[in-house]
């Protein structure tokens, strides 16, 4: 469902006239090639083009509208090889919507010591050259990305790679549509905001449907779509005895599956790219959607329960951040704990909807009561997660602004069977460790619910951050609470003083 090919990111790079022909020759000969690598990177996920060099405020100011209006085009790499005076990108930059990466490179690796003369001094000059153009966008106040190295370093490429993910998803916001079927859960503080702020700064709109209208297409689902859904269920997922097709729950199975291609045919209808739900709404529903959001999720929907969409806008984001590596991420909430001196950790887990993209191994297919909603049993899909890097992600919503919070974590096998606990889920310990993390994400007011991500970096989520202008806080390897208390406080101040 997700595919970044499509998009371009453009290579632009500055120098002026004063240089002749024969040098701007040169110029245009060295960034076609440097273009050319990165498109063909291995780990590069969208198109890189080159443009043509610009040399003048005019010619500056056409490719940034440009840019700014072509459909596919999600950012820009801009490169000064020469000097290339920074007031002709006042206007440019004023105008450009789309976001960019300033790639402070050398087309020489090293400096021909033999060789080197004036000539060579004026054409490579990008050690200066990049400085003033990275001094006008700290004068304009402009988020950037700022990338350091020879282009032909692999860590260079890895971070143009993380970059161009991150405009990828931030270009899928724009104008994305989330439903919400029903309200907010009642009373709860952290899954709600301000949605007129959120479409203003991120560019998705949040709308709310009635579970009527869902129950009605849900209701139309013919027999024969339910005999073949029930049927991939039986060849993808170890059916549980009574749910089979001569069990006691089979109409339980096809009740779900009846749901699931009910909301596939629903959020296609609507070109919604995410939704959200709750269990306090489910009138005309017979159960809570529990495999049919875990198999909607895992084709690229964003999701969270309880009418949570700010998280179910972050998991569809950081799916199209992720799409292609192997791995997964999913709607995820903190579920309890195990404080076992030396071995603390968390037990993440939903009621039902853990993503089907974090399994490890063949997920079984399982019916089990909720204690809440008072529906029918639902069918759910339950499986554990491998051990392995990961990290939580949540957005919330401060009054004056949003923060995008990350706690980089590490997943552990479970070390005992769980043969009672009726949902995926996954174990993990926070970073730097199990007291610090937990205090540093209560303090900076992060939600319960998160997305879980096996293959994103805090570095993507950190990029993704400075696209979208918001507050951005890491709960890493070296959080330490002083200075993350000082940070929250320092950041309370400049969120007060650029409001917009
Ligand atoms: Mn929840």
């Amino acid at each position: 469902m997700i595919n970044l090919e499509k998009f371009e990111v453009w290579f632009v790079t500055g120098s002026q006239h004063l240089y002749g022909e024969e040098t701007l020759k040169q110029v245009a000969v060295h960034s076609k090639k440097i273009a050319a690598a990165f498109n063909e990177a291995k780990h590069m996920p969208v198109q890189v083009k080159f443009k043509p060099v610009v040399k003048s405020p005019e010619e500056i100011y056409a490719i940034c509208q440009e840019a700014n209006t072509t459909t596919n085009c999600i950012g820009i790499i801009a490169w000064m090889h020469t000097f290339s005076p920074a007031k002709m990108w006042i206007g440019g930059l004023k105008i450009l919507q789309k976001p960019l990466l300033h790639l402070h490179t050398q087309f020489n690796r090293d400096i021909p010591w033999g060789s080197i003369d004036m000539d060579f001094m004026n054409l490579n000059q990008s050690a200066h050259g990049d400085r003033e153009f990275g001094f006008m966008m700290s004068r304009m106040r402009l988020n950037r990305k700022v990338v350091v190295g020879h282009w032909q370093d692999e860590t260079v490429v890895q971070q143009l790679n993380v970059w161009c993910r991150s405009a990828a998803a931030w270009h899928d916001w724009q104008g994305a549509r989330f439903v919400r079927f029903g309200d907010n859960m009642r009373y709860v503080a952290v899954t709600d905001g301000d949605k007129v702020e959120a479409e203003m700064k991120f560019g998705y709109s949040v709308n709310t449907h009635g579970i009527g209208d869902l129950a009605a297409v849900i209701s139309n689902v013919k027999e024969k779509e339910i005999d073949n859904l029930v049927e991939i269920y039986n060849s993808t997922y170890k059916l549980a005895a009574s749910l089979k097709n001569n069990g006691s729950q089979y109409q339980s199975l096809r009740d779900a599956a009846k749901i699931e291609i009910g909301l596939r045919r629903f959020l296609k209808a609507g070109n919604f790219k995410g939704f959200t739900d709750t269990f306090e709404d489910l009138h005309g529903l017979v159960q809570l959607p529990g495999i049919a959001v875990q198999r909607l999720m895992n084709e690229g929907y964003g999701f969270a329960a309880e009418g949570d969409w700010k998280t179910a806008a972050l998991v569809r984001a950081m799916k199209v951040m992720a799409a292609g590596l192997p791995g997964g991420n999913s709607f995820m909430e903190d579920y309890t704990y195990h404080f076992e001196p030396g071995n603390k950790m968390v037990l993440g887990a939903h009621m039902l909807e853990i993503c089907e993209s974090i399994a490890n191994g063949k997920p079984s297919c399982e019916i089990h009561p909720l204690g809440i909603g008072g529906k029918a049993d639902p069918v759910r899909l339950v499986f554990n997660v491998a051990a392995g890097a990961a990290l939580n992600a949540s957005v919330i919503d401060m009054g004056n602004r949003f923060r995008l919070l990350v706690n980089e974590v590490e997943a552990v096998k479970p070390q005992q069977p769980l043969p009672k606990l009726p949902v995926a889920r996954v174990l993990w310990k926070p970073y730097p460790d199990m007291q610090t993390g937990c205090a540093a994400w209560i303090l900076a007011g992060g939600a319960h619910h998160t997305c879980y991500s096996q293959n994103l970096t805090a570095q993507h989520l950190e990029d993704f951050a400075e696209m979208a202008g918001i507050e951005y806080v890491l709960i890493g390897k070296a959080t330490n609470l002083p200075q993350l208390k000082n940070e929250l406080r320092w950041n309370e101040m400049y969120y007060q003083m650029n409001r917009y």
